[in-house]
């Protein structure tokens, strides 16, 4: 049964954001859109929740969704995103650990906010909440997006490069879990951990580290991924028996992520991730 369904599966982005983070468009909508264009298995990968799954529709069919949260961790002075594929989403330390980044965050818009009106930029904590929605999950493009509309900056992007990006004068680190302490969560929650976007990563040596953490994959195929690095990525899955995936990362239809039907993964990553939806649905089943 679970391979006969499986060999139907051929357009697949298992990266995509929604409103309830950083991107623009409802769960409801992002899934309508992906049932439309007629894509066989998407993941939503919201920033540290996995809120969007309350407000999708149960039956999607014939669109399969694997449930995912991309977590944000630390390693040495890097941010690392770890894509949790396939958690049970009611686990407790799961559940503690998105909470804590929920809290964290608006903690820390707070201290920007702080910052930016002893710069003499005065936004208010209020309308930052505003524009973040009901969830208050506050990430910096919401503070960017205020600093616009109030003339501080012509464009997000700006607002990144001149206070809020990293290591800027307004700029305050998030909370932190370690890659290893996330892991460990990813894999009580019976998930999959993979490292998002490693083409990113200071340095991809880093990979060599996560591997003894016990990561199960690498996110091989991002707009962002030149081709050698992609040849590469796959060589290091291949070494190290690592699930493989890949996904457009889309924020909304306005950015340069703007890839939502059209993905050129590789076979061997097709390959791959029909493997992780059919561990994730015999998981599924039992629980
Ligand atoms: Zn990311
Ligand atoms: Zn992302």
């Amino acid at each position: 049964m679970i391979v006969k369904e499986i060999n139907d599966i051929k357009r697949i982005n298992l990266h995509l954001h929604t409103n309830v983070s950083d991107g623009s468009l409802s769960p409801k909508t992002l899934v309508n859109k992906a049932r439309e264009i007629g894509l066989d298995l998407i993941s939503i990968t919201d920033h540290d929740t996995a809120d969007a799954y309350a407000q999708i529709p149960e039956n999607v069919s014939p669109l399969r969704i694997l449930p995912g949260v991309e977590i944000s961790s630390r390693y040495e002075d890097d941010d690392v995103h770890i894509l949790a594929y396939g958690c049970d989403l009611t686990n407790k330390a799961l559940q503690e650990m998105m909470e804590m980044y929920l809290v964290g965050r608006k903690e820390r818009a707070k201290k920007m906010i702080s910052i930016l009106a002893d710069m003499g930029i005065k936004i208010s904590l209020e309308e930052v909440i505003s524009v973040a929605g009901s969830r208050e999950l506050i990430v910096r493009p919401h503070i960017a997006q205020v600093l616009v509309k109030h003339g501080f900056c012509q464009t997000k992007n700006e607002a990144f490069d001149k206070y809020i990006g990293n290591n800027k004068p307004a700029y305050v680190p998030k909370p932190e879990v370690s890659v290893a302490e996330a892991v460990s969560i990813i894999h009580k929650a019976e998930g999959v951990a993979v490292i998002a976007h490693p083409g990113k990563l200071t340095k991809l040596s880093y990979i060599d580290d996560f591997i003894p953490m016990g990561i199960d994959g690498l996110e091989v195929w991002h707009p962002d991924h030149y081709q050698w690095e992609i040849d590469n990525l796959i060589n290091i899955a291949m070494k190290n028996g690592l699930y493989m995936t890949g996904g457009s990362d889309f924020h909304s239809e306005q950015d340069k992520h703007n890839l939502f039907d059209i993905i050129p993964l590789p076979e061997i990553v097709i390959q791959s991730i029909k493997e992780l939806w059919k561990e994730y649905q015999c998981r599924a089943l039992s629980r």
